[in-house]
């Protein structure tokens, strides 16, 4: 979209425009909130003068914003996180003055706002302090060691002026060095430049001594910014993600950028993704071996694939956002499900890893969800829609009620490409989906709507795709049948039992245990499970089975031994009261599913299966 542009300077109106803006503004406050923003000055410095306090202080200068009043509202989310985490609590010390330091009297209307009575005066400020002690790739962290916030959990915007450019200016503490993917301010030091503030919040910053690892991709520069020491060899990690980044630019065809920022804290973990930066957490040590660099290099690929998918191939709602709430969208399951799906597939076809381990993990996944009761219970619209009060808040039924739309998601981005390469004989695939939703409507300043993105497929597919989205995407059916029919374009087929050669089936109780020092706790009991049907809770602690102390290895041990159809005997304190429970185990002839080839396949088959794991070119 235009307004998402990254616009390296400030278009200027010839100053008589300006002023008329101005004038205009300044008659009527309605007015106000659709006009052009041109003409309001929102200077933003942000210093740090105490870092061992964790108090990020914020002075906002605000000039030619008219009224008699003004109301300051603090994001309560932040995209990309779709959870209300109420960035609001953590402000205080506010206050406001006018140009001449004078008090300006204000108040809170709501848990978000403040209102400043200005008093028509043409330029004032407001100042105060935001606690900034959580590090995630979602919220704030100052201490002595770094800075690293996100601007929507730091910097309010002036109600009604969301479309305004703005400054930032920063005064790090200590001499620490600036990394932000919002363009310099030319001849102003540390100070940066966002066009609105939906460019604004889409930039985290980081401040501190940290170390930096540049490369280009098609002359654009990018830049991995590392705060924290780790075990990663410096070459290695370039590789993989300057690796990564040109396998997705190959696909997607152009960079949409003018410069990139993978911003690395090596602790905590997760990934938030922005317009033309990321922030990415990574256990320190995670890189002693290859399945370290393996994970780090999903967790780069998917952030990265985002700049893309949901940062411009934006769903309905997703974009101009309403900090003040929800944003609803049936549409997750694509901005966050199929860009999981690339996150995985793109380490295969950069050659980061190989097709017998991206399809075995593959495998393992799809056995995770169709061992998941829940997914008969909740659709990927479903999800989706309610990732607000669901997939963000999960709790001991969660496994039984909901799915997770980056599970399905995944699942549903593998079963569309297959489904589209099978029926166009590999001359379309889901990539072509993804190229034409950037072209078609992120070019075109458009987002797309869940009836958009299922035509977007069955374009490419040249059929009607609307039985597979009522099952599959709008409806709960279970995917257990279609897995095998569109693997089979490309000579696959996925063995869910047997493969182990094990002749006789497990015995399954279906409690999920958990050790948490001495207890053995029980997380969930999955639904239609012999734990569910004869009595087991979550949160029962289990001090014996068949009469035996037990931790959570050797009741997993002993349970192994038992047979379908067996009883034994479960002792569990309920809060305060000790209960046994006989309980008869079921089968379970599921071994570990594996993806095989065919016995037989033709060469379209095979052509399918090269350029789904290993299209990498340039269109
Ligand atoms: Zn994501």
């Amino acid at each position: 979209m235009p307004r998402l542009l990254m616009m390296h300077r400030a278009r200027k109106l010839p100053l008589v425009f300006q002023l008329a803006t101005v004038l205009l503004l300044a008659c009527s406050a309605s007015l106000a909130q659709t006009s052009k923003p041109d003409g309001q000055d929102i200077a933003f410095t942000v210093s740090m003068s105490k870092p061992q306090t964790h108090l990020l202080e914020v002075e906002m200068r605000i000039r030619d914003v008219p009224g008699e009043a003004a109301i300051l509202v603090m994001p309560v989310w932040t995209p990309g996180s779709y959870l209300v985490r109420e960035f609001e609590r953590h402000v205080q010390d506010f206050a406001a003055a006018d140009q001449s330091g004078h008090p300006l009297e204000w108040e809170k209307i709501n848990k978000d706002s403040w209102r400043v009575k200005t008093n028509g005066a043409r330029e004032w400020r407001a100042t105060y302090r935001v606690y900034a002690n959580e590090l995630s790739v979602r919220t704030n962290e100052l201490n002595s060691d770094h800075a690293f916030w996100n601007n929507a959990a730091l910097l309010m915007y002036p109600d009604g002026f969301i479309k305004a450019p703005s400054t930032l200016r920063i005064i790090p503490a200590a001499n620490w060095k600036i990394a932000t993917g919002l363009p310099p301010v030319s001849g102003e030091k540390n100070t940066f430049r966002a066009e609105n503030f939906d460019i604004l919040y889409d930039s985290p910053v980081e401040c501190s001594n940290f170390k930096e690892i540049d490369f280009a991709v098609k002359g654009a520069p990018h830049r991995i910014v590392i705060d924290g020491e780790g075990n990663y060899d410096p070459a290695r990690l370039r590789s993989v993600v300057q690796r990564i980044v040109e396998a997705e630019v190959a696909m997607m065809g152009e960079i949409p950028y003018h410069d990139y920022t993978f911003i690395l804290h090596l602790r905590g973990g997760g990934g938030l993704e922005h317009l033309n930066s990321t922030a990415l957490g990574f256990r320190r040590n995670g890189f002693s071996n290859d399945e370290g660099y393996r994970s780090f290099a999903a967790l780069v690929a998917h952030e990265f694939f985002h700049l893309w998918n949901v940062k411009r191939i934006r769903p309905d709602a997703l974009g101009p956002f309403d900090y003040t709430k929800e944003n609803y969208t049936r549409s997750l399951w694509v901005a966050e499900g199929i860009t999981e799906y690339y996150g995985q597939l793109m380490p295969c076809r950069a050659g980061l890893v190989s097709e017998r381990l991206y399809l075995d993990q593959l495998a393992k996944r799809i056995q995770a969800f169709q061992e998941t009761p829940g997914r008969l219970e909740m659709s990927a619209e479903e999800a989706s829609f309610d990732s607000w009060i669901k997939l963000y808040r999960p709790d001991e039924n969660s496994i039984n009620s909901s799915i997770s739309y980056y599970d399905k998601g995944e699942i549903l981005g593998l079963l569309l490409d297959l489904d589209i390469r099978r029926r166009t004989h590999n001359a379309r695939s889901l990539d072509d989906v993804m190229r034409y939703l950037y072209t078609e409507f992120y070019k075109k300043g458009r987002n797309y709507t869940p009836a958009d993105f299922q035509k977007a497929c069955e374009l490419m597919a040249g059929a009607s795709l609307d039985q597979f989205f009522a099952r599959y995407v709008r409806g709960r059916d279970d995917l257990e049948l279609v897995y095998n029919e569109m693997l089979g374009g490309a000579g696959l087929r996925l063995e869910t039992s047997g493969a182990g050669g094990r002749a006789e089936a497990k015995a399954f109780l279906g409690a999920d245990l958990s050790q948490n020092s001495d207890r053995l706790l029980v997380t969930s009991v999955r639904a239609g499970s012999p734990a569910y049907e004869q009595g087991l809770n979550a949160n029962d602690q289990i001090v014996a089975l068949d009469g035996a102390r037990v931790t959570k290895e050797t009741f997993e041990a002993r349970l192994a031994e038992r047979k379908p159809g067996d009883m034994v005997h479960v002792s569990v304190f309920r809060f305060d009261d000790l209960r046994i429970f006989d309980i008869r185990l079921s089968a379970d002839s599921r071994d570990l599913f594996r993806m095989v080839p065919l016995a037989q396949v033709n060469d379209e088959q095979r052509r399918i299966y090269q350029s789904w794991l290993s299209e990498v070119q340039n269109r």
